[in-house]
């Protein structure tokens, strides 16, 4: 436990997987001295209050956000600009409003001609999740040698974005700063692309014709399963996403076209060296992947196996 919280109240806007992991890491941390939260549905809100995690659950966010130090969105992209409209009269002076959109040049957009100028406005993107979503989704690890993308606006305030930095860093994260084009291109290509793929080979396999969906599902461990659980990832979070990061994500895909055609190509001409070669580099970037720490070397994602000669549970 801290002993003195990093801020005196902080608002979290949106209770789901995020949200639900801040709220949950800081408040063991002791970061705050309230965490007041709200979210859209009376159902959701309910369901915060029954958990017992945060000081408060309010109705509106204008009232989460009144009088806060720092403001934090954990809700869709898309819903953004519209909460930071509705919140900027209720900012205190010096607040600190933060959000943890998977996109970020759309985020600035829609939010900053909102803000007041005596609020410091650090968008951030905790690079960490699930394919889970809702108030009972979180859980205080989330963020733990993850990192997390601050992109302050040219001009703000260095001691504001550094104490946002530390907020951060006390979850467990590692912070790195860029701007935000720069963020949507490499998220573009590290996790929105993979899950445009995962979206895609789903529901290939779901609409084929000749082979059976209980084959699809049978068979799925040799290898299908694996895009399933990015394919199973929040419907409206990923529609916002693209609709949202829409250059960026066009250009990835216009590069991995180009790639798979390379590929096609060498499987129709059955060039197995240029498969091969292709197959070696790949296998390097999932080594240097857990050389890095972000994720562990257990085979298999490290599933447990069954134990041979005992009765299948
Ligand atoms: P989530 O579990 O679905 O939770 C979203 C929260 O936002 C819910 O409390 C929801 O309230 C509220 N909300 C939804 N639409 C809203 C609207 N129009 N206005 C106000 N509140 C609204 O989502 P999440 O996974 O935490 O994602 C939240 C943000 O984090 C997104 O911007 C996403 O891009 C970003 N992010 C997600 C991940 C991930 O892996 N999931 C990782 C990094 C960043 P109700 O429950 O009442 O509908």
């Amino acid at each position: 436990m801290n002993s003195a919280p990093m801020f005196r109240k902080v608002a979290l806007i949106g209770f789901g997987l995020i949200g639900g992991s801040i709220a949950r890491g800081a408040k063991s941390l002791g970061l705050a001295g309230e965490i007041v939260t709200t979210a859209r549905s009376a159902e959701t809100r309910a369901r915060v209050r029954e958990l017992g995690i945060v000081d408060r659950v309010v109705e509106s966010n204008a009232e989460a956000a009144d009088g806060a130090d720092l403001v934090i969105l954990c809700i869709p992209v898309g819903a953004c600009g519209d909460v930071a409209k509705e919140i900027a009269p209720h900012l205190k002076h010096g607040a600190i409003v933060s959000d943890v959109g998977s996109v970020k040049g759309a985020v600035v957009k829609a939010m900053a001609p909102y803000l007041p100028e005596d609020v410091h406005f650090v968008p951030a993107h905790p690079v960490a999740g699930t394919e889970n979503s809702g108030p009972d989704s979180g859980f205080a690890e989330l963020f733990i040698n993850r990192w997390c993308i601050l992109t302050p606006p040219e001009g703000t305030n260095a001691e504001a974005t550094e104490k946002l930095a530390a907020f951060w860093r006390a979850l467990g994260a590692n912070v790195e700063i860029m701007t935000p084009e720069h963020h949507d291109l490499v998220l573009a290509v590290t996790s929105h692309l993979p899950h445009l793929i995962a979206y895609t080979i789903v529901s290939t396999a779901e609409e084929l014709e000749g082979v059976t969906q209980s084959e699809v599902l049978k068979f799925s461990a040799g290898g299908f399963r694996d895009f399933t659980r990015i394919a199973a990832s929040d419907p409206t979070m990923w529609r916002d996403v693209f609709l949202t990061n829409k250059d960026a994500v066009l250009e990835m895909l216009g590069e991995f076209q180009e790639d798979l055609s390379k590929l096609t190509r060498a499987i129709r001409r059955g060039d197995g060296d240029a498969l091969f070669d292709h197959f070696t580099r790949t296998r390097a970037i999932r080594r240097g992947i857990v050389q890095i720490g972000q994720d562990e070397a257990a085979p298999d994602f490290g599933r447990r196996h069954k134990q041979l000669g005992k009765a299948p549970e």
